[in-house]
């Protein structure tokens, strides 16, 4: 039966590199965007180029209604799901706690924490062999804030990606004995567009002396984690963080 995948955010960076390395692996892949239908357009068109299935879906998941639509419509087009990459997430410009506002905060728990649970929830109630499901694997993308901090940039951006980790640990021993594994990545700094939309276009340059490896990775090198956390070679790894961060 086939493998379906949805990964969330992926008409850009890591989530397209994942689309398009799963695709390869043979899942047929729901490729979830924001607002930027064109960038998702054009993933699909990779993905069909070397004879993939994919489809484009549009869907906020800081909105719930959008994101049971966005599952329907997997159900509907792909058949029922057998994985999920939470990726879709979002940074903001580079700010102190003590300046930061209520609407900024909002919007980072309901894109990067509450959106992500929301779409795990769905998962697993279609995935859990409690549900009548055949299992399946989730994977989180969480990110090396989560231990780092990011004092001076956006605390914000990684306490919510330390409830990521949190989440991830939490759901892994809730789902473990109904046939799914849930892992996380924890990218360092990756070259993607996410910099240039919190304010520094050039951060990885910026940073990568503080990197081990003296470099910044690719959302590729990412994506190899991801989707190997999602196959049967990772059949034994439920619960763990897995750190894609250049030694950082
Ligand atoms: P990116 O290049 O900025 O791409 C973000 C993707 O998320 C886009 O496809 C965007 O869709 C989508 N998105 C944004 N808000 C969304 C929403 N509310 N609902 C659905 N989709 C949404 O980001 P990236 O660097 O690849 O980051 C992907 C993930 O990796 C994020 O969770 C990020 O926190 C994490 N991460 C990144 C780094 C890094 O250095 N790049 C490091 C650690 C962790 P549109 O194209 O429609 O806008």
């Amino acid at each position: 039966m086939d493998q379906v995948l949805l990964v969330t955010g992926a008409s850009r960076g890591i989530g397209a590199a994942t689309a398009l390395l799963a695709a390869e692996k043979g899942y047929a892949v729901a490729v979830n965007y924001a607002t930027n239908r064109h960038a998702a357009d054009e993933v699909v068109a990779s993905i069909r180029a070397i004879g993939g299935r994919a489809i484009a879906m549009q869907g906020d998941v800081a909105h719930e209604d959008q994101v049971m639509a966005l599952f329907e419509h997997v159900d509907r087009e792909l058949g029922p799901l057998t994985a999920l990459v939470n990726n879709a997430g979002v940074v903001d410009m580079k700010s102190r706690v003590d300046e930061m506002s209520h609407e900024r905060l909002r919007r980072m728990f309901d894109i990067n924490v509450i959106g992500s649970i929301i779409c795990a929830r769905e998962a697993v109630r279609r995935m859990s062999t409690l549900h009548g499901g055949r299992g399946g694997a989730i994977v989180n993308v969480s990110s090396a804030a989560s231990r780092l901090g990011a004092p001076g940039q956006y605390v914000d951006y990684a306490a919510a990606k330390g409830a990521i980790d949190a989440f991830t640990v939490g759901l892994a021993k809730e789902v473990a004995a109904e046939g799914i594994r849930v892992n996380a990545v924890r990218p360092g700094l990756i070259e993607t567009d996410i910099h240039a939309s919190g304010g520094i276009p050039d951060r990885v340059a910026q940073l990568a002396h503080q990197v081990p490896m003296q470099r910044g990775g690719t959302a590729l090198e990412v994506a190899q984690a991801i989707v190997w956390l999602l196959s049967p070679d990772a059949s034994y790894t439920t619960m763990s963080l897995v750190d894609v961060s250049g030694g950082r």
